[in-house]
């Protein structure tokens, strides 16, 4: 037979979402009446905006007419979509792109999961702990991390404020995720400006996941890292339509890979990441659906920008009424001000799992174990701000009369 992949028998199965599924199963087994109120997984619950399904829409009856009709697309995206990305998620902030340093794809987990086939297999990552679990399996997967020295953890607990120190010994990538899932905390602009410094003393890269950067709610918060100087030699940037938009179902995002920043080849020159991508994924990528792109360009119109910005502040309220009821509760929270993500302290050095099991048989409602993002998770919940109003105010009602 043929030999398998060994890495995969490192992973620690699809374990936090499936483990938690299989308790709100058992408990809805249990207590067949209870009526369990989710807020753990992170998906949107809002629809598309007018706008963006005109766009839509408009797109499918050009695919129907052999005029209009689109066959393969560029592999980096139609030129139309990067052009406007530049123009509206980048010049207003003093950043100076070129389209042609915007990559479209059909999801930042792709773009974050396939970015370390760039790098050399033994290249040393850090990540910050807790962690979306994307950057972790997917250097796990290649191979990374078998050794003891190949994955520095950076715990992002309360006691530091959820900023990461730097770390104790040189790492080739950092991944850093900015507002953070799963802490909902953001990091400063001189908390960046340290790390972008880092970066360029210690020739290191940084993957800098902003997902959730239409959750922003400082000015004084950047957007991009490459509002800070010297960004655009050390980092590259990942966003997306999902969390911004709804485009979790739809599938739309982007990388921004600039001509400047580069790594060593086995020769040991320097070489730039951008033209590795463009051939990484004109080999392995068809490119991001035509119609999808004309509903993502869409989202930049005056009509949608408006429309979303009433549903980023539903997502605002509940985020703003979990934090008001679970402090009300006497416990410690964070994030939920520039993220959808309330990151709770369990009460009296609880475990998360505790915790968890606590909420869901005593109130049905369903949050996320911390400790399934790394072990600095452990006595923390997570809760999403991404359910209804509705839902929402009903699992808040619960929790104030159970604490
Ligand atoms: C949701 C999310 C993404 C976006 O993933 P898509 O594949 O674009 O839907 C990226 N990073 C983080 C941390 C996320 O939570």
């Amino acid at each position: 037979m043929a030999g398998l992949n060994p890495a995969f028998e490192r992973l620690q199965g699809n374990y936090l979402f499936a483990e938690v599924r299989r308790r709100v199963d058992a408990q809805a087994q249990a207590d067949p009446s209870a009526d369990i109120i989710s807020m753990g997984i992170g998906d949107v619950s809002q629809p598309l905006v007018p706008a963006v399904l005109d766009a839509l829409r408009k797109a499918v009856d050009e695919m129907g007419d052999a005029a209009t009709f689109r066959g393969y697309g560029p592999e980096q995206g139609y030129a139309f979509l990067r052009e406007a990305v530049v123009r509206h998620d980048f010049a207003p902030r003093g950043v100076a792109l070129s389209p042609d340093e915007i990559f479209i794809s059909d999801g930042a987990k792709c773009d974050i999961g396939n970015i370390q086939e760039l790098f050399a297999p033994g290249a040393v990552v850090a990540l910050t702990d807790p962690v979306y679990p994307v950057y972790l399996d997917s250097n796990l997967m290649a191979g990374r991390g078998a050794g003891p020295d190949g994955i520095i953890l950076l715990p992002c607990v309360a006691e530091n404020n959820f900023a990461p120190a730097l770390p104790g010994r040189r790492p080739d990538i950092i991944y850093l995720c900015c507002p953070n899932n799963p802490t909902g905390t953001a990091l400063s602009r001189d908390e960046l400006a340290r790390w972008v410094d880092y970066a360029r003393r210690e020739e290191a890269v940084i993957l800098f996941d902003a997902a959730y950067e239409a959750f922003i709610s400082d000015p004084a918060v950047p957007h991009s890292i490459y509002e800070i100087p010297g960004a655009l030699d050390v980092a590259l940037e990942f966003r997306s339509f999902s969390k911004t938009a709804g485009f979790t179902g739809l599938r739309c995002a982007y990388a921004v890979i600039p001509h400047g920043v580069r790594g060593r080849a086995s020769d040991g020159s320097l070489r730039p990441l951008h033209p590795m991508w463009a051939r990484r994924q004109s080999t392995k990528y068809n490119g991001c659906p035509y119609i999808v792109q004309r509903a993502a360009e869409a989202v930049y119109t005056p009509e949608a920008q408006s429309a979303l910005a009433d549903v980023l502040a539903v997502y605002r309220r509940n985020a703003q009424a979990i934090r008001r009821t679970l402090a009300g509760c006497g416990l410690r929270v964070f994030g939920g001000e520039h993220s959808p993500y309330v990151w709770v302290k369990t009460p009296d050095g609880m475990l998360s799992w505790d915790f968890f099991d606590m909420l869901l048989r005593r109130a049905g409602v369903v949050c996320t174990p911390g400790q399934g993002f790394g072990p600095s998770g452990e006595g923390y919940a997570r809760f999403t701000a991404f359910a209804s109003e509705e839902h929402t105010a009903r699992a808040m009602e619960r929790l104030s009369s159970l604490f």
